[in-house]
Order: structure tokens, then sequence, then C-alpha cells
């Protein structure tokens, strides 16, 4: 009977209006192995004498466990929210360790965390349905899913979840840009499972290369390894492989071991080309020193399970015989997220757009983070008029510098790319702006129309920045978004964000605002680039230690971190290991 009562806490704990097969399931199998209805109607009075009557929390639901959905989870108070986490992937991966993964450097479940002991340790308040959302119904407040294992009662897998507010957090897809023949014929190295695939596949590339019935060119081919793309993983991955194939292989295969070869192509003239130039040259010179043949100002056309074709301007189409090619060129938007966009009125978007507060524009309730989203920064000029009419406090039909400096605040805070344009004219206030317009020699006592106030902030919004798809990026939107919700009520008292310049009032939060902390680039033979805040740049041996102390540091568990620190010690003491596992 008690276990009866524990079960029937643990279904009506989860989120009322749920219309999920599985747990009626649950309800149904609880109550007729303990005894049947007496011991389910034992478990309803139980239930309404101990506890007072709460009312019912939000529903949310949040849908992915990347960098995104789990950083939002972690910091979310679970208590004040009935949560439900919906991914295909009951584990978080630590994808800046996936290039390592292909090599053997690091073990695979070394950079996974279960999402269940995640969850365990919130307490066990948040359930997780290991399914994929394939639909979102925004008018009704519902989404669709479909079970990754298993069948509901119906055969198909499907149930439908609502929610009050739901976390978008799905990622991106590897785009092909349609190249035929990519997806029947390439890597991807996007998800763990993608990096075993590669590991497994380099060394099938090196068994067939050694067979005895192949002649040179055949072993070559075998032996030919492909990047598409310049990007950091590209470029990661082109260098662990160079150490795989130079530090461990070359030694397991000294016949072959001279037959080779890394190509690393790139469309752009250059590849990193989202790193400082110093860092992008560095690379270059590195790898062609390393022997990897770096060929920048080529797009590939067409991949068939031989060769790839590749087209530059000078030379036309040259296609290329290959043992194994890894596809990195960039992310696109998933399917069913594009449907979503078209219902909601964004089909001529690239990405989701949401505004500063991470709120999908014209969705009421519903959230998008990470790779799968982007923020439209709202542009000065679209409000000008209205920043002038706020900001007129006397009514007098122009605004003197006092009048500016009163809602500057409010202004850096609710458009960043003002502060950003100042900094980079090198002025120390709006102020100077508005003096560099009307000449120095009036200073304080300037007084500006609104024409004269357009004109002098019309540049700004040229420095209005999209933000990188990185993880980086997901995991600070997710704690913002966590400290939102966490302070929901609170705010609605107590607003924190600024003025609103359309309307009464100030925001109840600030909007997001991204922190940069600088990005790496390994680059092979314990070498890595670094590019910091404000420009520093650091490149070298040092930086590798800074890099193992970072990624060390940055492992969701301290389990997680004591297994990839001691595969990388393994892998120093030992190499690495080449089994076709
Ligand atoms: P993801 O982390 O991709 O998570 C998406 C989640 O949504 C997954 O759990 C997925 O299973 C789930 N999902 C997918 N479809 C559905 C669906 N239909 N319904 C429900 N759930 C769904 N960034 C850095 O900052 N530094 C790095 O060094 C770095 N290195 C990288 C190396 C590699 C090889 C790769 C691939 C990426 C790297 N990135 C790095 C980028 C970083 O991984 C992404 O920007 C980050 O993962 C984005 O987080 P996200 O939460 O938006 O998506
Ligand atoms: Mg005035």
């Amino acid at each position: 009977m008690r276990w009866a009562a524990f079960l029937w806490e643990g279904v009506s704990r989860r989120a009322p209006g749920t219309n999920n097969g599985f747990s009626n399931l649950v309800l149904v199998v609880a109550a007729a192995s303990s005894g049947g209805l007496v011991a389910y109607a034992d478990s309803i009075s139980d239930d309404a004498v101990d506890k007072p009557q709460l009312p019912p929390r939000k529903k949310v639901v949040v849908l992915g466990t990347g960098w995104g959905g789990t950083t939002f989870l972690r910091n979310l108070d679970s208590k004040l929210y009935d949560v439900q986490v919906i991914s295909p992937r009951n584990y978080f991966a630590f994808t800046p360790l996936l290039p390592s993964v292909t090599s053997g450097t690091v073990e695979p479940r070394s950079i996974v965390e279960p999402i269940r002991r995640i969850l365990e340790k919130k307490g066990g308040e948040i359930k997780f349905w290991e399914a994929e959302c394939f639909k979102i119904d925004p008018e009704n407040k519902k989404i669709h899913c479909r079970a990754n294992i298993g069948t509901n009662l119906d055969g198909n897998g499907e149930f439908l979840v609502d929610y009050d507010y739901l976390v978008v957090a799905v990622g991106a897809r590897t785009n092909t840009f349609n190249t035929p023949g990519v997806v029947e014929n390439c890597h991807f190295l996007k998800e763990v499972e993608d990096a075993q695939k590669i590991r497994r596949s380099v060394m099938d590339c090196f068994e067939r290369a050694s067979l005895p019935y192949l002649d040179e060119e055949e072993r070559k081919k075998n032996l030919h390894f492909v990047v598409v793309g310049g990007g950091p993983t590209g470029v990661e991955f082109a260098s662990s492989l160079h150490d795989f194939v130079t530090e461990d292989l070359s030694k397991l295969y000294p016949s072959i071991q001279h037959l080779v070869k890394i190509s690393l192509i790139e469309a752009a003239d250059h590849i990193l080309t989202m790193f400082d130039k110093r860092i992008t040259n560095f690379a270059e010179d590195k790898f062609g020193r390393d022997g990897i043949d770096v060929k920048t100002g080529y797009k590939v056309v067409k991949v068939s399970k031989d060769a790839i074709t590749m087209q530059n301007p000078a030379t036309g189409d040259i296609s290329v015989p290959y043992g194994m090619a890894v596809w990195s060129t960039g992310i696109g938007t998933r399917p069913f997220i594009v449907e979503f966009m078209k219902q909601i009125g964004q089909a001529n978007r690239r990405v989701l757009a949401t505004d500063e507060w991470l709120r999908v524009l014209e969705c009421d309730g519903v959230y998008a983070i990470g790779d799968c989203a982007t923020i439209n920064q709202r542009k000065v000029m679209e409000d000008i008029s209205e920043i002038f009419r706020v900001a007129d406090k006397d009514k007098s039909g122009t605004l003197t510098v006092k009048e500016i400096q009163d809602v500057l605040d409010d202004i850096y805070v609710r458009y960043p790319q003002v502060q950003l344009y100042l900094k980079s004219k090198q002025m120390n206030g709006i102020a100077d702006l508005v003096r560099s317009d009307k000449g120095d020699a009036e200073k304080e006592s300037v007084e500006l129309n609104i024409e004269e106030f357009k004109k002098a902030l019309s540049l700004v919004d040229s420095q209005v920045k999209f933000l990188p798809a990185t993880a980086q990026v997901a995991s600070q939107q997710g704690q913002y978004l966590a400290r939102c919700f966490n302070k929901m009520k609170d705010a609605e008292e107590h607003p924190e964000g600024p003025i609103r310049i359309r309307g009464e009032g100030r925001h109840r939060f600030r909007p997001f605002r991204y922190r940069h902390l600088g990005q790496f680039a390994p680059l092979g033979g314990e070498q890595t680039a670094a590019q910091l805040p404000g420009d520093w740049i650091s490149i070298g041996h040092s930086t590798q230690w800074l890099w193992y102390s970072v990624y060390a540091t940055k492992q969701i568990s301290w389990r997680t971190r004591a297994l990839v620190v001691s595969d990388w010690t393994r892998r120093f003491i030992f190499g690495r290991d080449s089994s076709c596992i």
C-alpha cells in the first residue's frame, strides 16, 4: 500500500493535463498491482490530508539537453515550476572535446553526463522524456512528440505535452548547402556517435590500405583524409588527426605512413576567418609545415563514393580521390523549427528570431536559446522618435545634453550598439557624439531638435552584432533565462530592466547581454591559439596548458572531469588506442 501511494504521488506530480500514455500506464499498473481501487483511493486521501492545497505550478517544457537546455535546467529553481524535459538524447555532451574523441585522445563516455543524473541533483522534481518534438502548436500551447524507443498504446510512439512556457534549445543541424552526395558519403562531426564513427572509419582506412593486394594508388586513396570547412571544428579535427597519425599510427603502420595525406578545403580565402589575422596566419603556416594541404578558395560542389569535386575560378573543376571525408561547413535550421517559423510568420528568416529577452517574436510563452535562435536586436533608428519623446522631459521639442544624459543608462542597456559605436569612435559618452555633430564650442548648452538627434545617432546601428553559434553563448543564455524564470514574480513588482521606450514603466528584466570570454583554436603538436577578451592573443605550448585547464574546469561534473583528466594522462603515458572498436 505504501509504495502504491508513493507511485501515485510520483504520477500526480507530473505535468497535470499532460496527456501521456506512459504515465497513465504507470498509474494503472500501480493501482492494479497493489490491491486495486482500495489502494488507489487510499493514496488520494493520504495526499489530500497530508498536503496543503497549493496553486498549480506553471508548466515549463524544455526541448533539448545540450548546452542551452542543460544550463537552463541546472540553474532553474525547479520548485517554482512543473518542469518537463524532452530530448532524443538522454545525456549532455561536452562538444568542445568531440574532436579529441575522433582520435581516441578522450573516450566518448568521458565527455557525456546522463541527464537523469543532472536532474537527480535537482531533487527529482524534473521529469525527462526521451523523445523528439516534431511539431510546436503555439496557439494551443502544446507540443507534439515522438518517442525514440518503444511505442505508446497506438503503436506510433507519439504523445502531446502542454506547456505554459516552452524553452526551445534544440541546437542546429549540419548545413550541407544541398551539395550532392554529402549526406551519403561524408561524416559529420556534431554528435558523440559521429565522433565514434569517424574514429572507426580512420582505422578502417588504415587497415584497408595495409591489405596485401592493393596497388600504391589504391593505398594512397584510402589514406587521403579530406576535411571540408576551415572553421574551428574542421581545423581542430584536421590537427588532431595529424597528431594521431604522426604520434601513434606511424609507428604501427610504418610501411604506409608516408602515403597519408590530410587535406583541408575552405571556400574563403583563409581558414579560421573568425579569429584574429595573427592566429589565421600562424595556423596556415603551421599546417604548411606539418604537411596538411590547406586548399583555400575551393568550393566543394559534389561528393561521390570515390572522389570529391571542387571548384576554383583559376583551376575549374577538379576531382580528388579520397578515403574518408568529414564535412564541417557550418550549421542550418532543423526542419521542424523551419515549419514552426512558417507558422509564426518568420518564414523569410534563416534562424528563429527572439527579442533581447530571448522570447520568440510574436509567440507568447515561447523562448529560444542557443544555436537554434538568434537575437533580433532592436535598432535605435526604429525607435528614434520614441526615444526623443521619452528623453524630452520638459516637452520643449528639443533635447539638452542633460536630458540625454538622464536616459543614457537605459539607452545603453536597451541598445548596446550605442556604447559599441562610441567605443569604436573613441568617444567617452553620448555628449561627445552630440558635440561632435554640433561643433565643440557650444558644449553643455547644445540643444538638439529631432532631426539633429536622428543625424547624431544615424550610424550607431552599424554596430549591431550577431552572436556566434557557440557553447559559450548557449550556456550564458540558459543561465540568464533560468535567472529570469526564478525571479519572474519579484520582477513583476520590482522591475529591474530599462525604461520601456514604447509603453509605460520599466521592462521586468535587463536584456540578455553576452560576455565573451575568449576562444581557443587547438592546432596540434601541443600548440593552441587563443583569442581572449580585449583582443589579447596567445599562441603556443603554454596556451595548450591553458586549454587543458579551462576544459578541465568547464566539465559539467567531477565524474567527467576525473575521466577527461585521466584520459589525457593515459594518452601521455601510453599513446592513443588504435583498435577498430
Ligand atoms: P546542442 O548542444 O546541440 O543541443 C541540442 C539538444 O537538442 C540536443 O540534446 C539534441 O538531442 C536536442 N534535440 C535535437 N532535436 C530535438 C527535437 N526535435 N526535440 C527535442 N530535442 C531535440 N562551442 C564553444 O563555445 N567552444 C568550443 O570549443 C566548441 N567546440 C565545438 C566542437 C564541435 C565538434 C561542435 C560540433 C561544436 C562546438 N561548439 C563549441 C559549438 C557548441 O557545441 C554549440 O554552439 C552548442 O552545442 C549549442 O548549444 P545548444 O544547446 O543550442 O545545442
Ligand atoms: Mg527638452
